[in-house]
């Protein structure tokens, strides 16, 4: 999932890792190397890719879904459904609605009729049921337990790990600045400066 991205810095000289597919026991997998290494001048070992991705997902999924930002996640949720077209169009729908009834009922002092005051109650009992729709929608759960959390976390390195998905690509793209490899540890840098 990182290969062919410029990500991967050697810790020891900094040069670029590049990848390389290896075969063994009639098995295919990718490694990452410094391209010091092979000429004996810098101490950096290859790491295999399926490694190396499992730790960036670990640590992105760490980062993104840190206890601390379950309110964050909890506000993005809520805004997410007070966003939601088919809510915003509901909310229009009832002002309309409350206008209707409010010029029917000015004219209602002038023309006191029958089939006016039938058709507020018409409006008003339209009024309810876009309203009971309305809060039926606004009413989905906005909590994110640490539980809720913890399933999240680990979704999120599935999908990282199993999908070679565009959206991913992209994500990766934009979230990541920098993957140091060290023998010993391998550090990711984000791009983002507001979520920290
Ligand atoms: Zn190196």
């Amino acid at each position: 999932m990182l290969g062919g991205k410029g990500f991967l810095q050697c810790g020891i000289c900094g040069k670029s890792m590049t990848g390389t597919v290896r075969k063994s026991h009639g098995k295919t997998y990718i490694t990452y190397q410094c391209p010091s290494h092979k000429a004996k001048q810098c101490e950096t070992k290859e790491v295999r890719a399926d490694r190396l991705n499992l730790i960036v997902a670990q640590q992105l999924a760490e980062f993104f879904f840190r206890e601390d930002r379950l309110k964050d996640w909890e506000d993005l949720l809520r805004s997410d459904i007070r966003d939601d077209p088919e809510n915003k169009s509901l909310k229009n729908r009832i002002k309309g609605i409350d206008k209707k009834m409010e010029n029917i009922l000015q004219n209602l002092e002038d023309v006191v009729s029958k089939a006016l005051t039938q058709r507020l109650d018409e409006l008003a009992q339209k009024k309810e049921e876009l309203e009971s729709k309305l809060r039926k929608m606004t009413n989905v759960p906005t909590r994110i337990t640490k539980d809720d959390m913890k399933k999240l976390k680990a979704g999120f390195i599935q999908l990282l790990m199993n999908e070679d998905l565009p959206e991913v690509r992209q994500f990766l793209k934009n979230t990541i600045n920098k993957i140091t490899v060290y023998n010993d540890k391998i550090t990711v840098t984000f791009n983002l400066k507001m979520m920290n």
